[in-house]
């Protein structure tokens, strides 16, 4: 494999991560545009997320004939994915395939971390050092460095005095890890913690799950995608990736507009136990339209999830502890599940309430709660992310005049359209927050903002314009926009990583923008239209 040589002077741009945003801007940027464009990338691998999480049960639940590129007809009718959820390394596969089919390996760098970005106003430019030295500079900067990929390892004490075997599930051991004949202690319930309980039940000795927050989860329904299934996806490809773009979420179905309170109870519940039989996200999407923004509307759905953990779930008093009653259904991310909840009646697992017994500490040979410790061989951390800002201020980035990136952010990220923020002039974020991102399929948005991005620097080039900066005060009203528009749903109501709340200290600000992919595309077409409206241009 051929990589870039690090020594070349001056860049046109830098891109920061090689997973789905990276490979695309990589390839929009240097195949499209012609521009000497390089990607620096910590994992030894691309694919990001796909490269990281590896944990047993990995998949995603976007149905993969969408959760993939749409940029060329030809990758898109070549690639068969083999159902409609497939696991991580044949995700991983694609995206190595992606890599390879356009050519980008070479100006990729590998195992190489970006430790700073800092803007030369004198000249001006970036300047990006790695953690192994390396030193470029670019005019632009793009940071493709994901929202779910800054591993959140909870300060739990004792862990450096535990004599097992201890993984995050995002920072997952290529090689694997064993878990027969282990005792295993996962702590985490999110969509990870979810998918993988399964699966390590079904090869532990013993698993113990300890959970701080009960979640709904729907089933995934997983199924092959038949040759049948190919042909109709394939003669009707793009109208399909034009419904997605054109929906609010970046799915190509058609969401729900009914209220949900205006129907009987019987009926409502015929629509959700139809959509629980089909599986996956739309039973949240196209079931009934308030259920995000009415409370009343949303406990009919989450009764309806509970009530279905109370029949599969043998032990009543395991069944009561597993359903969520602190939040509403969707206020935090839906996971979806293949036998999540049948799994808590197999002998060999037991389920923790850290509500009812909290955490303590972790000893040498296991994990101490209020009331009990519970030995374990080995710990499973499925305890998230440092989500949507973790990846960005983890590195030290410093725009014009020095300004350093974690104080423009002390009080919460300010960006304008979620693409940039003042002070820092020509980086760009890619699904950065303040933009749909994390709420949307994300090949989809992501797809919208590299090709945005790509544009935006086409008309500079065009126009003889070397510098864009977001405007503060364009900048403050999209923030205001962004914050009234959760303020409007049932989003504040959990404890959520979109807010920020799984991460001690840090500031609670809903991330995402709410507002709908359709319509955050056409608000940035139109501000590119109206000669970038909101943004400084200079020669
Ligand atoms: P990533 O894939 O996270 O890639 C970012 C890359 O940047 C990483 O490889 C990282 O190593 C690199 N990086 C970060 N910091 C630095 C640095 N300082 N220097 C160098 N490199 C750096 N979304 C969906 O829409 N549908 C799904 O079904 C779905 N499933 C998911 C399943 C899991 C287990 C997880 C964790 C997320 C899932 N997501 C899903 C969200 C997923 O993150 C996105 O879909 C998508 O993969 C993001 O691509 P990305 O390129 O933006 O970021
Ligand atoms: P997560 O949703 O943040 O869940 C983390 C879990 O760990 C939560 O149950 C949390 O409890 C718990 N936790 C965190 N800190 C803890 C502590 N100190 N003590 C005890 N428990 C603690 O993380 P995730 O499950 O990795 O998922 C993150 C996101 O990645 C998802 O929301 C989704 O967007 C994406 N993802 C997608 C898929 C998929 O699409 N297939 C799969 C996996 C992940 P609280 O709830 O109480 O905070």
């Amino acid at each position: 494999m051929t990589q870039a040589s690090t020594s070349d002077p001056q860049l046109d741009v830098v891109v920061i991560g090689a997973g789905f945003a990276g490979l695309y801007a990589l390839y929009k940027l240097r195949d499209g545009l012609g521009l000497r464009t390089r990607v620096f990338e910590a994992g030894d691998g691309v694919g990001g997320t796909w490269y990281w999480n590896r944990y047993p049960g990995a998949r995603c639940d976007s149905e993969s004939y969408i959760y993939s590129y749409s940029f060329s007809r030809e990758l898109e009718q070549e690639w068969l994915w083999s159902s409609k959820y497939p696991e991580q390394p044949e995700i991983l596969r694609y995206l190595d395939h992606v890599a390879d089919r356009f050519d980008l390996r070479r100006d990729i760098v590998l195992g190489a971390r970006v430790r700073s970005a800092h803007y030369d106003d004198a000249v001006p430019c970036w300047r990006i050092e790695t953690e192994r030295g390396e030193r470029v500079s670019a005019r632009f900067l793009v940071t493709a460095v994901g929202c779910l990929s800054a591993a959140n390892v909870p300060q739990i004490p004792g862990l450096d005095r535990f004599e097992g075997r201890w993984v995050h599930t995002g920072q997952w051991p290529a090689e694997g890890v064993d878990f027969a004949e282990k005792r295993v202690g996962l702590i985490g319930t999110g969509s990870t913690g979810i998918q993988a309980t399964p699966r390590i039940a079904a090869v532990a000795r013993q698993l113990t799950v300890f959970q701080r927050t009960p979640n709904y989860t729907i089933p995934a329904r997983n199924r092959a995608l038949t040759a049948a299934d190919w042909d109709e996806i394939k003669a009707i490809y793009p109208e399909i990736r034009q419904r997605a773009r054109d929906g609010r979420a970046g799915f190509p179905f058609t969401l729900a507009g009914e209220r949900a309170l205006d129907f009987s109870e019987e009926e409502r519940n015929s629509v959700y136990e139809a959509l629980w039989q089909e599986g996956g996200f739309k039973f949240l999407y196209a079931s009934f339209g308030d259920i995000l923004r009415d409370k009343a509307a949303n406990e009919t759905a989450s009764e309806f999830v509970r009530q279905k953990i109370r029949a599969i779930v043998k032990d009543p008093e395991i069944a009561r502890r597993l359903c969520p009653t602190d939040h509403p259904y969707g206020s935090k991310r839906p996971p979806i599940d293949s036998d999540y909840f049948q799994t808590y009646n197999r002998e060999n697992v037991t389920l923790v309430d850290l509500r009812e017994s909290p955490l303590v500490e972790i000893t040498a040979t296991g994990i101490r709660t209020q009331d009990a410790e519970h030995p374990v061989d080995l710990i499973v951390f499925a305890t998230g992310f440092d989500a949507m800002t973790g990846s960005l201020l983890r590195m030290d980035v410093r725009g014009s005049d020095g300004r350093r990136l974690a104080d423009a952010w002390e009080a919460g990220p300010k960006t304008y359209l979620g693409l940039q923020t003042a002070g820092f002039p020509n980086l760009f974020t890619i699904t950065g927050p303040g933009s749909p991102s994390v709420l949307v399929n994300m090949p989809v948005a992501i797809e919208q903002h590299v090709d945005w991005i790509a544009d935006c620097i086409a008309h500079m080039g065009r126009s003889g314009l070397t510098r864009i900066e977001a405007r503060p005060d364009a900048q403050d009203a999209w923030v205001e926009h962004v914050n009234a528009a959760a303020r409007e749903t049932l989003f504040y109501e959990a404890k959520s990583w979109y807010l920020g709340c799984n991460i001690p200290g840090k500031p609670e600000v809903f991330m995402p923008y709410v507002g709908g992919q359709a319509a955050y595309r056409d608000r940035c077409d139109a501000v590119a239209r109206a000669d970038y409206a909101g943004f400084a241009l200079r020669p």
